[in-house]
This record gives C-alpha cells, structure tokens and sequence, in this order.
C-alpha cells in the first residue's frame, strides 16, 4: 500500500508509533523514525534490523519541538530516500494530575510535545512536500478530544488542539494535494495503558462496546489507510479507532 514512499513517524520506538513502524515497512515504505532518546532508538533500530534485514531505516533522535533541529533532520531523511511522502505526529504524553495540583510546568511539558511539535514537524513536513504537490499528514488525537476527561486537564485540552490543527491544516494545505488528517484511539494496550492500575483497565473495558481495549496493530492499521493512496480523497477527517467507547 505505501510502495516507493517515504514516511518519517515521531515516537516510532514503541506502542502505537512502533506498530506503525513496522506497517508501514512492511507495506513498502522507507522509514525514518524519531524517538527521545539515543538508547532507545538504538534498541529499536536493532529489533527492526533483525525482523526486516534488507531494509534501510533511519532511527533518529532530535528534539521535535525544536524547528531547527526537526528541518535539519528531515533533510538528512529526504537525502537518504529521495523524497518526502508522509508525515506521522504521533509522540505524545499523558498525565492525570487534578486542576488544584496542576503545575504550570507540566501543562507547558505535555503542550511542547503533543501541540508545538506537531506544528513544528508539519511545517517541516510542508516545505518539503508542497512543490511535489503530494503528502499525508496524519497526526494522533485521542477519543478525549471528542469529550475530555474527568482529571489531567492538559492531556485532553492538548487533543483537542490537535483536531483544531488538523482541520485547519486540511484546509490550509489542500491546494498543495497535502492530505491532513488525524486518528483518535480509544483505550490502546500500550506502555501508557500498562501505567495505569489494573482494575482501572478492566473497569474501563467492561464499560467499551467491544469489550476490550484496542491493540496497537489495530490502530496503525488506520494511520496505513489514512496514509495511503486508498484514502486519496479523505482529509480533514479525525478517524476514531476506539470500539465505541466513551470512557
Ligand atoms: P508510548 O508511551 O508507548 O509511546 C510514546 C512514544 O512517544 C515513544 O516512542 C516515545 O519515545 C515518544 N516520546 C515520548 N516523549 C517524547 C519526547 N519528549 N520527545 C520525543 N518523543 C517522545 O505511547 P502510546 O500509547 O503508543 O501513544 C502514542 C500516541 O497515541 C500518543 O500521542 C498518545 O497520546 C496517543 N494515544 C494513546 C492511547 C493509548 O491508550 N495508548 C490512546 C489515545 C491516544
């Protein structure tokens, strides 16, 4: 599905963005990918080697919300494969802290990295992809962006911005045949589901129409459609992936 295009994924060394990794390779794409930290990329890198050994990937380590670093980096990926094709925002983090505890430091923290560098990587992005007049943009909301969450205020204000920068953003890039859309999961089997208490899983999975929470396969399947061609005339969507739950 992705044959001969080039994908740059943020947040690629685990859960979500580490199952998009590995469909988008095995759907044809060069992959470059950016995590936090060396080590991590490093591992990363590594079990990627071992399952897809003829294919080259980029692992890279770069600030995301720093524009200088995100344009210079981007470049070395359009140096090494050609071109870019899409673009997947999907680094983010969470927390659950209560308005009365909240630091203005922390909202600020989950703000640069699930707002500021999905505009930084985007137009990054756009200035690349604009003068062949061909790309996806697909950012990683949250099924809290439709109706909040009862604690941790910034983490649901902050995909909220992400749905407003994806319409926008659709809207903006269009005439350039850029493509802008975003998926929302609901209760995914990651390390940022693992974190929370176990009861609080089973409680919330009793609650979801589908009776369990998705996996992360099952939501990179969305970003692969959403990436390509098949969805060439979808944009501005915000795709929920989440079982029908209102958690
Ligand atoms: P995860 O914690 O397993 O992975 C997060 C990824 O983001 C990692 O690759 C990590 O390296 C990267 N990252 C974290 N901090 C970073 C930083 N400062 N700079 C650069 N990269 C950084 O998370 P996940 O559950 O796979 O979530 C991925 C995305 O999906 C996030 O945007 C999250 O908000 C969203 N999401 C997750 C769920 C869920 O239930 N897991 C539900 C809805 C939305």
């Amino acid at each position: 599905m992705l044959k001969g295009k080039t994908a740059i994924i943020t947040g690629g060394t685990r859960g979500i963005g580490f199952e998009i990794v590995k469909k988008f390779i095995e759907n044809g794409a060069n992959v470059a990918f950016f995590g936090s930290k060396k080590e991590t990329v490093d591992k990363s890198l590594t079990k990627l080697k071992e399952l897809y050994p003829d294919k080259e990937i980029m692992g890279l380590y770069e600030n995301i919300s720093d524009a200088k670093a995100v344009e210079s980096a981007f470049n070395k990926v359009v140096e090494k494969f050609g071109k870019l094709d899409i673009l997947v925002n999907n680094a983010g983090i969470s927390a659950r802290e209560s308005l009365l505890d909240y630091k203005l430091e922390d909202f600020e923290k989950i703000m640069n990295l699930n707002v500021n560098a999905v505009f930084v990587c985007s137009q990054a992005a756009a200035k690349l992809m604009y003068k062949n007049h061909n790309g996806a943009i697909i950012n990683t909301s949250s099924m809290v962006s439709l109706y909040g969450q009862p604690s941790g205020v910034g983490y649901p204000t902050s995909k909220y911005a992400v749905n407003g920068m994806t319409k926008s953003l659709a809207r903006e890039l269009g005439k350039y045949n850029i493509r802008v859309n975003a998926v929302a999961p609901g209760v995914t089997a990651t390390d940022m589901v693992a974190a929370l208490p176990k009861e609080m899983v089973e409680r919330i999975s009793s609650t979801i129409p589908l009776g369990r929470v998705g996996q992360p396969e099952e939501v990179a399947n969305a970003f692969l459609f959403l990436a390509s061609d098949m969805a060439s005339y979808i944009t501005g969507t915000i795709l929920s992936v989440d079982g029908a739950a209102i958690v």
